[in-house]
């Protein structure tokens, strides 16, 4: 799916903020996600912190009182968040997306919200393309899984992926034509990519273009803060039953839908890789859309020579930062206590301090 980003040249930040009370900034995002670390974060860091939700799910929060938003603001309907900006911008609220965000939103319709929001939202069109992502990823130097155009091709493991599938849902593996053809929905768009054979990292970086205290880049410095696996069922625990083989003759194919994360760390000895990779990324991002900005998770197979490949980007903070409310080992070596959600937080008070939020909002 591609989207585009017209709209967004309509909204002016700076413009925005000059109605906003500066002492009063308001965190918000939705209630899902991440948004207990967001909102935990943004209380570290002495903010407000506002609850967009469908429904009431005041219980759900009251059970979690430090992870809690200090007002809620229901709607019926996520799309509805588009009727009530004014009421919103009154409330000075700093939006902070997260995946479910912009899938509940809709991305044509994040695009055009009239809200200040932390990171750059043209991310979304080079992200939500698979062509357009990848383009990117290796024009930077990343190594991607290799590309099978035509079904025929397939002469090793590849995974088969929908476009715009959420959370990996009806991917399958194939390790033939025969196979493709047995599994394929015909009526949606796919890509085909080999399946590497490694271990996942999911890697959550954090970039600053106002802060030069980390990783140095061009412009700004670079963060890791964090990394997980994630846990997809069925795949990840199938083999309780049997090979993926043997169940397959029985007609049970695994999936990868995912239920949660697990905490991880890397050997050290990859680090100078890893932020190689996330350094790529985000100045080849500068050069195609004016950069990337915060969070983002590099989405990696280690395959046994300890080459990373790459299978997606995603441009802001991911679940997987949920097992980190009170820091990691790599966000320890930072600050103690240091979520991705705090960290946002911080970079808000910082840049709102020094008169540059238009460089990280948008
Ligand atoms: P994605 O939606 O691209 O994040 O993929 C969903 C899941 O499929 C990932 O979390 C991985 O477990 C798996 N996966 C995706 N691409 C590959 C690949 N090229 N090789 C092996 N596993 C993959």
């Amino acid at each position: 799916m591609a989207v585009r980003c017209r709209h967004m040249s309509q909204i002016n930040i700076s413009d925005m903020l000059t109605s906003y009370d500066k002492k009063n900034l308001r965190i918000a995002t939705v209630c899902s996600h991440s948004s207990l670390q967001i909102f935990n974060g943004a209380r570290k860091e002495g903010f407000k912190t506002l609850g967009i939700s469908v429904g009431d799910k005041k219980k759900i929060y009251d059970a979690f009182p430090l992870g809690k938003p200090d007002e809620f603001f229901i709607v019926d309907n996520y799309k509805d968040i588009l009727k009530y900006t004014e009421e919103l911008r009154e409330k000075n609220v700093i939006i902070i997306p997260h995946g479910s965000f912009v899938e509940y939103l809709g991305a044509d319709k994040f695009l055009t919200l009239d809200l200040p929001t932390f990171g750059n939202r043209k991310v979304l069109e080079w992200e939500s393309d698979r062509k357009m992502e990848r383009q990117w990823l290796e024009s930077a130097g990343l190594t991607m899984p290799k590309e099978i155009k035509d079904p025929k091709d397939i002469d090793r493991p590849v995974i088969v992926k929908y476009h715009g599938a959420k959370g990996g849902k009806g991917f399958f593996i194939a390790k033939t034509y025969d196979e493709f053809k047995k599994r394929i929905q015909k009526n949606k768009q796919f890509v085909i990519q080999e399946f590497v054979m490694g271990t996942r990292y999911y890697v959550h970086y954090f970039y600053s273009p106002i802060q030069d205290n980390a990783y140095k880049l061009s412009k700004g410095s670079l963060q890791l803060l964090s990394m997980d696996r994630r846990d997809e069922t069925t795949i990840d625990e199938v083999q309780r039953l049997g090979s993926i083989a043997e169940l397959e003759e029985l007609g049970i194919h695994p999936t990868f839908v995912v239920t949660g994360n697990i905490p991880i760390v890397m050997r050290e000895s990859l680090l100078p890789k890893v932020f190689k990779m996330g350094a790529d990324v985000v100045e080849k991002s500068q050069k195609l859309f004016g950069g990337i900005v915060g969070s983002f998770c590099l989405e990696t197979v280690i395959t046994e020579d300890l080459e990373f490949k790459v299978f997606e980007i995603s441009a802001r903070i991911v679940a997987g930062t949920n097992p980190y409310v009170a820091g990691s080992p790599y966000s320890e070596l930072i600050q103690p206590d240091l979520s991705t959600g705090r960290r946002i937080a911080q970079e808000i008070k910082y840049a709102d301090k020094r008169n540059k939020l238009n460089e990280i909002l948008s």
